[in-house]
């Protein structure tokens, strides 16, 4: 059985990676658009082999309630936009799937929670490395104790944002719709990824924060970002994030048996694992898979046996409360415990 999905902001990510991948999905198909740009959303109605019927704006998104095709609805809009139209779906009786971060608020990811808790809704976050062969793989081994003890993490997650030449960019430099710069939003993986690696909870956290007051890009938001985070078992997970080096998405994992490099570790596809360990390097061949439809069948799949998704609300929650943290011992200089 498939359920029917609903995407909310045709912008970048959901035409270029969310629509095209749910050929691979055995759980979830496309049904619905909800645009602001109603001759937009026609062209890739019409791609999509969709009903015109199907197809909303902002103003009568409401209206989705009425139509029983539409099982989820899953948010790709702007950042500060993601509580408002969570909450929406949730009301118009709606499953929904949220893309990161959360919110820009923990106040707004406890509304988003509450909403989906009244509807009687699932509310996931589209965290979708948590969905992707290779970091699930990492997670499998550090579980089975082959680094050992682990001691330390770092992971790093930069590129160069371009709000002047590319449109998606344009709002991630807008404080406002945005909440932060670097660390909401791909900093944000880092942070996700040494949770889900230690399998624990950051007891503390100090950060600097640091942006060249003359470049236009960082009037509003953040660039640099240095965060560290000390977890109970002592594990302190060093991380970056960056709107201003080439692009780097990676991770390592020290143990006391070995380490594990994920470089990438959260891009679309193109994994690679390294491991080394005091008898040599290997390298695992692993299959690459599809995170995205991976990710969208989890949430189906919970749907229809009325389970938790792996990352519901409160985990996004959790991360926003850290990202919060993470600014505010930036601005105060020392060390916050959360
Ligand atoms: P984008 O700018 O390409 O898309 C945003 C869409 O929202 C556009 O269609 C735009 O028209 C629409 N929109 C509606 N109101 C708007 C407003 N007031 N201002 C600006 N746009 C408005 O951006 P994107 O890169 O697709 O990012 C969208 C969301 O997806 C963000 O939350 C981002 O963090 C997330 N994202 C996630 C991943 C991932 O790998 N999980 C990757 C990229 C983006």
């Amino acid at each position: 059985k498939k359920l029917g999905w609903a995407i909310v902001g045709l912008g970048k990510f959901a035409t270029e990676e969310i629509m095209p991948n749910f050929k691979d999905c055995q759980h979830s198909r496309l049904v619905a658009l909800v645009s602001g740009s109603p001759d937009k959303a026609k062209k890739l109605a019409q791609e999509y082999g969709l009903q015109e019927k199907n197809i909303y704006s902002y103003q009568n998104f409401d209206s989705i309630k009425d139509n029983p095709e539409v099982d989820v609805v899953y948010i790709i809009l702007p950042n500060s936009m993601h509580a408002e139209y969570t909450i929406r779906a949730a009301q118009a009786g709606k499953h929904v799937l949220c893309e990161k971060p959360m919110a820009t608020s923990v106040e707004d990811c406890q509304k988003m929670i509450d909403a989906s808790k009244k509807a009687g809704k699932q509310l996931m976050i589209a965290y979708r490395c948590q969905y992707e062969p290779f970091n699930l793989n990492a997670i499998e081994r550090i579980r089975k104790g082959e680094l050992g003890k682990i001691r330390f993490i770092t992971s790093d997650h930069g590129r160069l944002v371009k709000p002047t030449e590319d449109k998606a960019d344009t709002w991630r430099v807008q404080k406002k719709l945005a909440g932060g710069g670097s660390l909401m939003d791909i900093g944000i993986y880092s942070l996700n990824a040494a949770r889900y690696f230690t399998g624990e909870e950051p007891v503390e956290v100090t950060a600097q924060i640091s942006s060249d007051p003359n470049d236009p890009r960082f009037k509003e938001v953040e660039d640099n970002v240095a965060f560290t985070l000390r977890f109970p078992s002592g594990v302190l997970a060093s991380c970056t994030s960056s709107y201003s080096y080439e692009t780097v998405k990676r991770g390592r994992i020290f143990g006391d048996k070995g380490w594990l490099d994920l470089d990438p570790l959260s891009d679309y596809d193109k994994h690679n694992m390294k491991i080394g360990k005091q008898d040599g390097k290997e390298e695992p061949q692993l299959k690459e898979g599809n995170q995205f439809a991976a990710e969208m069948d989890h949430l189906s799949e919970c749907i229809m046996q009325n389970k938790t998704p792996r990352t519901p609300g409160e985990e996004g929650l959790r991360d926003v409360r850290y990202i919060m943290a993470i600014y505010e011992s930036a601005r105060k200089g020392k060390a916050i415990k959360v």
